[in-house]
């Protein structure tokens, strides 16, 4: 996620204070090619002395890993989506009951008019559910499905829960209603499952910013619209169908999605494929600032700049639906929401298909993990971006706190977004620009499909005793 205005508020704070640093003309300058210096780049082995192995190449997805499938319906007030959600999960730690996150009831969503309601509830080894964290706002945050029994670790349980969700006004939100468009994300109950550590019962807070943890799931969306409407989401869609009653069904499906987005809008769409073969697919609405093909050669050119740095874009297609501006983007698995014509904030978003979609994190306990990181490739794509970000680094706070330790958005974005940024930043000039590339890069390929934690960053880190010591006095690795 990235609201540019607020972040560019706060960090443009810390620079008048801080002025600008000597190095941050040289960094822009540096060879990706930089020789190592004695800190030795991560390649070695499991060893007995705790360095870590890089995967010769990418890690693959959880054969066990969730299954879901959504069967949606926008009905013709555009602002009512009915659905039914099928989940076939593999839990690999025992549980006794499924926990779904409503994000569309957090405080800030609910107040704007959102709302997601679960009706019935249907499977085997379900007897049934309720809502809890009635502290937020709406029917609550979290809906809990009871088992008849307790699920063993790698038994299957299958389940179906029909829900409806109320679209409420258009905002700089993952849900929304505007001229022409109704767009959700995040908008059908998420199972939170962490694996290897349990339910992700996190609570809801008032920032601009998410607080989900969801496993990567073989994906397949169904969404039937009103005809004159253009889907743009989650997954590789295929074509419509012809218009029947008034309505035609758009289909997808992606293999690794942690969650799904859909745009419905009258959009005129532009398509490019990149030298990799990833399809975009770019959207705008009728007076948008900036035309379709312009969005589409940007997430092009961001796709190609970030795969120089941390390898291919983890998905096969990318969609991106410019939406009324509301001041930022969201990001979502191969879609994205770019409430902004903005090139950098897509730069932004394009990176958090690495760092969220496929490197997944807690965003509640260590949102600096996508945020920070995502931050700093707007200057691995731009350079000259790094001048803004590194004074940064001065910032009180703590990059690594979870999202219920801060004040307020301004607070936040400053910290999490700048300080993180600033701190990958010049963790990267200590090190050495390839020995720290290095590094991420096998981060990014031994975590891929995974939740990851700063622990597995630190870990591969490794010996780059000066990066882990610029981060650790940001308070981003303990
Ligand atoms: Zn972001």
């Amino acid at each position: 996620m990235s609201a540019r205005r607020r972040a560019a508020v706060a960090v443009a704070g810390v620079l008048l204070l801080a002025g600008c640093t000597s190095f941050a003309d040289t960094l822009a300058a540096e060879d990706d090619a930089r020789a190592p210096t004695a800190e030795s780049p991560v390649t070695a082995s499991p060893s007995a002395d705790g360095e870590v192995s890089c995967p010769a190449k990418r890690a693959e997805p959880d054969p066990d890993r969730p299954r879901v499938d959504l069967d949606l319906r926008l009905a013709d007030d555009r602002r009512t989506v009915t659905g039914t959600e099928t989940l076939t999960f593999t839990p690999d730690l025992p549980v006794d009951e499924l926990v779904f996150r409503l994000v569309p009831n957090g405080p800030d969503s609910a107040k704007a008019g959102n709302r997601l309601e679960v009706g019935r509830v249907r499977g085997d080894d379900s007897a049934h559910g309720r809502y809890e964290q009635a502290a937020a706002a709406g029917p609550g945050g979290l809906y809990v499905v009871d088992l008849a029994g307790e699920l063993a670790a790698g038994e299957s349980t299958r389940l179906a829960l029909d829900f409806t969700l109320t679209l409420g006004s258009g905002a700089f939100d993952r849900f929304g209603t505007d001229d022409g468009l109704s767009w959700w994300a995040s908008g059908a109950p998420l199972l939170a499952w962490e694996p290897g550590v349990g339910w992700a019962e996190d609570p809801f807070v008032e920032l601009s910013g998410e607080t989900t943890t969801s496993p990567a799931a073989d994906t397949t969306v169904e969404v039937s619209v009103p005809q004159d409407l253009t889907v743009l989401m989650t997954g590789a869609q295929a074509a419509p169908t012809a218009a029947r009653g008034g309505r035609r069904t758009w289909t997808s499906h992606e293999p690794v999605a942690r969650d799904v987005s859909v745009a419905a809008g009258t959009f005129t769409t532009e398509e490019r494929t990149t030298p990799r073969g990833v399809r975009v697919t770019a959207g705008v609405l009728s007076g948008a600032e900036v035309e379709a093909a312009q969005v589409a050669d940007w997430a092009v050119a961001a796709i190609g700049a970030l795969e120089q740095r941390l390898g291919p874009f983890p998905y096969g297609t990318l969609t991106v639906a410019l939406l009324p501006d509301y001041g930022g983007g969201i990001e979502y698995p191969s879609a994205i929401l770019e409430a902004t014509p903005s090139r950098a904030v897509l730069v932004h978003e394009v990176a958090h298909q690495w760092f969220y979609g496929m490197v997944g994190n807690s965003q509640f306990r260590d949102p600096w993990l996508d945020e920070a990181f995502a931050t700093y490739a707007e200057a691995v794509v731009n350079p000259a971006d790094a001048t803004d970000l590194l004074p940064a680094l001065t910032i009180d706070g703590d990059v690594g706190a979870s999202m219920d330790r801060f004040a307020g958005d301004r607070n936040y974005f400053a910290v999490v977004y700048g300080k993180g940024a600033a701190a990958l930043l010049t963790a990267r000039r200590a090190a050495g620009a390839a020995a720290f590339d290095a590094a991420i890069r096998c981060y990014v390929d031994a975590n891929a499909w995974r939740i990851a934690t700063p622990a597995d960053l630190g870990a591969v880190l490794g010996r780059l005793t000066s990066a882990v010591a610029v981060l650790t006095r940001a308070h981003a690795l303990d």
